[in-house]
């Protein structure tokens, strides 16, 4: 998980790490952090799969990549 303090709570907006619940207001964030860690791994394929010259791999995370995080 990210140590990353500039996560921010998508219903309180505090500032925190990533973690499950928010330290603030509670909120159940397990389903933010299963996003995060899939993004990570995703991010992870599409560099092996770069180094690797693997471009119908390097596609299809692609994909998985900008319906999950656009930006990434
Ligand atoms: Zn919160």
């Amino acid at each position: 998980m990210s140590n990353d303090p500039s996560f921010q709570c998508p219903v309180c907006r505090a500032r925190q790490t990533l973690r499950d619940t928010c330290r603030r207001c509670t909120a159940d964030l397990r389903l933010v952090v299963r996003a995060h860690r899939r993004v990570a791994h995703l991010v992870a394929q599409r560099q092996r799969a770069q180094a690797e010259g693997d471009w119908l791999r390097e596609q299809a995370v692609a994909v998985e990549l900008s319906l999950l995080a656009p930006r990434r």
